[in-house]
């Protein structure tokens, strides 16, 4: 098996033919040429099917299961892959386990499973919530289990493999939201999950400047199942966002590389902080979830978390980071943090930072960080206790 660079710079693209360019362009088409027989054709309507999304599926096939044949189904954005997944596979009586504590948008797919009859019950990622959750009140209907791992924001990271088992001992099925690592920091078929989901919008495409999810498996029959929901609900990706993802992936491991560096360093520079506190970042030897993280992350992602003394002091060293932009979203080339606490979204405290490590030269971002810290520092927030 090559390796992650090898693969990236190659995945899902055709082999190099003579005087044709290396990535072939997006192919803008509503509908294609039907001459005799449309059910022998390979693109017929181009709500069922587009080369250019055929060539990024292939892609996140082999960058998420590199040993094994896998199938992948792209969407407009990361929610409509999640979606097809929850509303496209569950039935009214079964039952699904989902992470309390993961994408903010997860609440509100719950509440629309459960007007469709899905039970649903929530642990958290860290500790062994979610295995406990597996038993329960479900008459035996206990059909998919959803992980995220690390969790956005909070970066906790539970075991895919011991899960996936009890999961798959209890009948259901095992989802895991791989958008945080990407499918060069954790491969969670390989882990024995059944679905690999994520949204390509952050680390996967990384330059922000698309909107994308994606849903791997291996199985051929349940990728037709996810293919059919995206034809019928019509959830469809244009064919430039799909082709400039794929061109991006040619720098996937590069990026995800320079990123998983600069968060280590801008972690370690964090914790010599006396006004921070819970830098949460697993690929910290100490971090909570580094034990687990370290045998099933291949890199440990982009994303730092801390907690700054209050809303005021996180806005003042948001306002004066020059390097880092005061953006939502993580994963591209420019670092970015925002504190998290203004979207009301994430149980998260006030003064709680989400950092995303761009792939700046690690001293520059380090010294940006800590000048924005002394100078949000040297002001004091109203109401709050000056540090003795
Ligand atoms: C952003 C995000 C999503 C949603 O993806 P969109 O592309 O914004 O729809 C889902 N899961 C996680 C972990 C995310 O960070």
């Amino acid at each position: 098996m090559t390796g992650d660079g090898t693969r990236a710079v190659r995945a899902g693209l055709p082999a190099a033919e003579a005087y044709q360019p290396p990535m072939p362009g997006p192919v803008f088409a509503a509908h294609f040429h039907l001459p005799g027989d449309p059910a022998d054709a390979t693109y017929g309507y181009g709500r069922e099917g587009n080369p250019t999304w055929t060539g990024l599926e292939r892609a996140v096939a082999e960058l998420e299961s590199p040993g094994e044949e896998a199938h992948a189904v792209v969407f407009p954005s990361g929610m409509a892959a999640i979606a097809a997944v929850l509303m496209g596979l569950l039935r009214p009586g079964d039952t699904a386990v989902l992470p309390s504590d993961g994408y903010q948008l997860l609440p509100r797919l719950r509440e629309r499973l459960e007007t469709t009859g899905v039970r649903v019950r929530t642990a958290p990622t860290g500790g062994d919530a979610q295995l406990t959750a597996l038993d329960g009140d479900d008459d035996g209907r206990l059909r998919l289990l959803w992980l995220e791992t690390p969790s956005n924001p909070g970066l906790d990271v539970c075991d895919i493999r011991r899960l996936a088992d009890a999961a798959h001992a209890r009948g259901a099925l095992v989802a895991v939201d791989n958008t945080l690592a990407t499918p060069l920091g954790q491969r969670p078929l390989d882990l024995g999950a059944d679905l690999s989901v994520a949204s390509g919008t952050k680390a996967f495409s990384g330059y922000g400047d698309v909107l994308l999810g994606y849903v791997a498996c291996r199985d051929p029959e349940r990728a037709g199942e996810i293919r059919r929901w995206r034809t019928t609900t019509g959830a469809i990706l244009g064919p430039m966002e799909a082709w400039l993802a794929h061109r991006g992936l040619g720098t996937l491991h590069l990026r995800v590389e320079r990123q998983q560096t600069n968060a280590l360093a801008v972690a370690a520079a964090l914790r010599e902080r006396p006004e921070v506190t819970s830098v949460r970042y697993p690929g910290l030897t100490d971090d909570p979830a580094h034990p687990v993280a370290v045998r099933q992350m291949r890199r440990f992602g982009c994303v730092v978390s801390f907690v700054l003394p209050d809303p005021e002091h996180a806005e003042r060293f948001l306002a004066a980071l020059r390097l880092v932009d005061d953006a939502t979203s993580f994963g591209g080339v420019r670092s970015t943090a925002e504190r998290r606490g203004r979207w009301g979204g994430d149980a998260v405290p006030t003064g709680f930072i989400r950092f995303s490590a761009g792939v700046e030269d690690p001293e520059d971002l380090v010294a940006d960080v800590c000048r924005a810290l002394e100078v949000a520092g040297a002001e004091v927030s109203p109401g709050a206790n000056r540090a003795t």
